[in-house]
């Protein structure tokens, strides 16, 4: 990989990172410290993708990008659910007026869901989720004290009524640039990533990033139970991309070298299914695929993409028919065949 800038802009300002789109840099209040989001345009007409959580350092730094300089975007695009990247559509809609949403219907559909959804029901839904897959009360105590999570660090997005619904291969001109829509499957259900075929440009999302795998999750209330899959295929898609494909990823530095990094993540999975395949030589929980699955010590705020990502793995084994799942007393519990 060659990364275009040795370090990000600083969070608050604005650099141009190649023709029609500035890099902005949010911090973030987790172990993965930032996101970028994109500014596509001039002030006259401008697109925002991506808005960071919704927190006061944030809020912050948006107020004074837009409200000092007197415009805030015309259009918000926002790439998927998670709260780094829609946190915010909701206070963007009424502190800045923005009154035109680009997005993914399901996306936005789970937003609204996870945003309603009341503390109790929340906490219900993920404890049972923990315990039959060997959670340790610890955390579990965690999940029972914190409610709705998602809402802590997202608003309410906008209204199903102000956002127009991108599909899969659809052409779309933003700021006065043709980019094509392509769906990105695994980390989120229906992410959206662009790609600017006249100087090879991709918007990547979460899809590929330069430093870290992606989080690929089974996760309660998503319905793809085979993400990883989702996700490689995708991958594989994003192939025919060209070489020299400038990416822009949502964590860490904007690189070229496409094909290198997504051969390494596939190479990354690859390694780690075989890992579980083994550790499968008897019954194990997906808790108990922690060890295998991450060198670093989890702590309990990271539970659940832990869970998730362990349970991706199995999945795929799974429907490879590689383990099979094995279920008694509220456990589960998977073995190799
Ligand atoms: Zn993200």
């Amino acid at each position: 990989m060659k990364f275009e800038f040795e370090t990000p802009p600083a969070p608050g300002d604005i650099r141009a990172v190649c023709e029609g789109i500035q890099w902005l840099y949010m911090p973030l209040p987790f172990a993965l410290d930032h996101v970028n989001c994109w500014l596509l345009g001039e002030p006259d007409n401008q697109v925002l993708i991506d808005t960071g959580v919704d927190n006061p350092a944030t809020r912050k730094h948006w107020t004074s990008i837009f409200a000092e300089r007197g415009h805030w975007p015309q259009q918000t695009l926002i790439t998927h659910f998670h709260p780094d990247h829609m946190g915010l559509a909701g206070w963007m809609e009424n502190e800045g007026g923005c009154g035109q949403f680009l997005g993914s219907e399901i996306e936005v559909d789970i937003a609204l869901l996870l945003s309603d959804a009341d503390g109790a029901s929340y906490s219900a839904l993920y404890e049972k989720w923990y315990a039959q897959n060997g959670i340790p009360e610890e955390a579990l105590a965690l999940v029972r004290r914190n409610g709705n999570t998602y809402k802590m660090v997202a608003g309410r997005p906008p209204p199903s009524s102000r956002w127009t619904y991108l599909q899969d291969g659809q052409q779309l001109t933003l700021a006065g640039h043709d980019y094509t829509v392509l769906i990105g499957r695994g980390h989120a259900p229906d992410m959206i990533m662009l790609y600017r075929e006249s100087d090879h440009v991709l918007i990547a999302a979460d899809q590929v990033l330069p430093s870290i795998s992606p989080n690929v999750s089974v996760m309660p209330r998503l319905m793809d139970t085979n993400p990883l899959k989702s996700f490689l295929d995708t991958l594989e898609r994003l192939r025919s991309l060209p070489e020299d494909t400038l990416v822009l990823p949502s964590h860490g530095l904007p690189f070229r070298g496409l094909h290198g990094r997504l051969q390494a993540l596939v190479e990354h999975h690859d390694m780690r299914l075989e890992q579980i395949v083994s550790a499968c030589h008897e019954p194990r929980s997906a808790h108990d695929l922690f060890a295998v699955l991450f060198r670093r010590k989890l702590d309990p705020q990271q539970t659940s993409f832990a869970l998730g990502e362990s349970l991706a793995h199995l999945h795929y084994l799974q429907k490879q028919g590689r383990v099979e799942r094995m279920d008694s007393e509220g456990l589960t519990h998977y073995v190799a065949c």
